[in-house]
């Protein structure tokens, strides 16, 4: 049985761990650098990137999930937890730092004010069956992906009009309506902008401890 850690410093811990244990993984908290050394992968949950942030530092665990995540340790990091996980974050603080270990663009909060929270079907690429209800909370979308990413999903609307931004978005960028690319995986690294813990469906917890077992 894989032993699956999420990162329990913020956000929600026990809805993962839940959904972890259904689908099959021995799931703990993970506070401490011992903790981590313990398990053979990690869920960063939803909550507050840029306190996530903080707290990992406070904790000390910033060097050693950076070492696990160099040495292949499976990530899956679900709405603040795929901001932690982003090569470059939009609309962050300037004082936040992830882990860095998907080549992507993120946008924070990028579903604006208005639609802090809505649900919308998501088709998850290598996740078979119907669509997931997503549920997406004040969730950031992926604006740009490199070479080696896999896009596995991508939602339409959700209005997508960001009121509380200034500035205008380029002018190759697409209209409120297009897609947008909201569950991505590099390698052993998983993300998606909705929460799936939330929802009783454990089919990408499933997916995710299979990319556990497989590691
Ligand atoms: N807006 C939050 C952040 O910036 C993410 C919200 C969530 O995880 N549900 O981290």
């Amino acid at each position: 049985t894989p032993v699956i850690g999420v990162l329990a410093l913020q956000g929600d811990v026990l809805e993962h761990v839940a959904a972890l244990a259904a689908a099959g993984a021995d799931a703990r908290p993970v506070r401490r650098p011992a903790e981590l050394d313990a398990v053979d992968g990690l869920v960063i949950p939803g909550g507050e990137s840029t306190t996530i942030s903080k707290l990992v530092d406070i904790f000390e665990l910033r060097e050693p999930i950076d070492k696990r995540i160099a040495g292949g340790m499976p990530v899956y990091g679900s709405c603040a937890g795929m901001i932690m996980l982003a090569a470059e974050v939009l609309d962050g603080r300037p004082d936040q730092r992830g882990f860095q270990g998907i080549e992507m663009t993120v946008r924070r909060n990028a579903f604006g004010r208005q639609v802090d929270s809505f649900e919308a079907p998501v088709q998850i690429a290598g996740v078979d069956g119907e669509p997931f209800h997503a549920v997406f909370i004040r969730a950031p979308w992926v604006e740009r992906v490199g070479a080696g990413v896999e896009v596995l999903g991508r939602v339409t609307g959700g209005s997508g009009s960001r009121p509380g931004v200034r500035g205008a978005e380029p002018a190759s960028s697409p209209g409120p309506t297009a897609d947008r690319v909201v569950a991505v995986r590099q390698g052993n690294l998983l993300a998606t902008s909705f929460h799936p813990e939330l929802t009783g469906d454990h089919r990408l917890h499933r997916y995710f401890v299979e990319l556990v077992r497989a590691a």
